[in-house]
């Protein structure tokens, strides 16, 4: 597994990657850490069309080359296992017995965790809707060029970690990108597996254009490097499980590049889900869930209900398929166009590529 996944790893960088993990030091920001080393500081998003900010980041160069394995916490502001998750992994990792190494980025989001924002930053945009980002935008669009610039441009891998928003009850899943290259989709599926949650979401939809790549983890994709996204966690909650499956599954993944020895999680049969939907609030109103997490349901099973403010219903919201509630909103504002539920449809089978 260890040849395999070194192999991976190199077919994976693009042309304009250097081998960065072959080099003496690994710079990303102010951060600096030699072979060998582990360092942490920062990524400074100076002030443009509006503040600016930093982002906490740690680098871990092993002692000797191999992938490099970019871990992003904390993209929106309220989602906290991630951020939680991080400091322990970095305590794990000990760069002496390391043959690759891992950029850690804490809190790709300061402006809205300190601001306790759900789903979009003080500049009213969703920062895993801007990437790649641009230097001369508004803060998210800066926070975007810079982890582009600074950590997916110098990573080989990528995992893009969150759980349900502040206002989500949520089971924990992974998302499975198949983006058309077969060779980087197969390397994503595996690093799903190898992270360990059990129901994984199979994503097609995501843009193809490079320049216009939204997410994350699709900014690596689009560059020939494997990636995944995780979802573990919710509500505002940083609970034991959320945030244990968030380090577990870091870890799991260091092993699985062969960068350092560590307990796998991986899972060899998730339940995959092949066809999924948001739905979202018609209108403006008070949201009353009857749906949980986590329950199967038919077609047309009730999930909630949107209410005006003096209690006169506005709208059933009802499952569109069958299958399982994946998240549901548990906090009562609904705001028209935004996400009440997400329902998954379960795959028979394994699923082809
Ligand atoms: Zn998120």
């Amino acid at each position: 597994m260890r040849t395999e996944a070194i192999v991976l790893a190199a077919l994976s960088l693009g042309s304009t990657s250097p081998f960065l993990a072959a080099q003496d030091s690994l710079a990303v920001g102010t951060v600096t850490a030699r072979r060998g080393e582990k360092a942490s500081g920062w990524l400074e998003v100076p002030a443009g069309a509006d503040e600016g900010t930093r982002i906490p980041v740690s680098v871990v160069h092993g002692a000797k080359p191999g992938p490099v394995l970019a871990l992003v916490a904390g993209t929106h502001g309220y989602e906290y296992t991630s951020v939680m998750a991080l400091p322990r992994v970095l305590a794990r990792l000990d760069p002496a017995r390391m043959a690759g190494s891992v950029i850690l980025v804490h809190m790709a989001n300061p402006p809205s965790f300190y601001g306790r924002r759900i789903y979009y930053s003080p500049d009213g945009k969703n920062l895993n809707r801007v990437y790649p980002g641009r230097p001369d935008g508004t803060v998210s669009e800066r926070i975007a060029h810079t982890i582009t610039r600074e950590v997916i441009d110098k990573a080989t891998h990528l995992a893009d970690m969150h759980c349900g928003d502040g206002n989500e009850s949520l089971r924990p899943y992974s998302y499975w990108q198949v983006s058309g290259n077969a060779a980087v989709d197969e390397a994503n599926k595996q690093m799903v597996l190898a992270f360990g949650l059990d129901h994984v979401v199979i994503d097609r939809e995501r843009p193809k254009d490079p320049a216009k790549s939204a997410y994350t983890s699709n900014t690596a994709v689009l560059r020939g490097k494997p990636a995944l996204t995780t979802e573990s966690g919710g509500m505002g909650l940083t609970d034991a499980d959320s945030v244990g499956a968030q380090e577990a599954g870091a870890m799991s993944l260091v092993q699985h590049l062969g960068i350092m020895d560590a307990p796998s999680v991986r899972v060899d049969k998730p339940v995959w889900i092949d066809r999924s939907e948001v739905l979202r609030a018609p209108a403006a109103g008070v949201w009353h869930p009857v749906a949980a997490k986590m329950q199967t349901v038919a077609a047309g099973t009730l999930l909630g209900r949107v209410r005006d403010p003096f209690g006169r219903e506005l709208q059933e919201v009802r499952a569109p398929f069958a299958g399982e509630v994946l998240y549901v909103v548990g906090t009562p504002p609904a705001s028209e166009g935004e996400p009440l539920a997400f329902v998954g449809h379960l795959l028979d089978g394994e699923p082809q590529p």
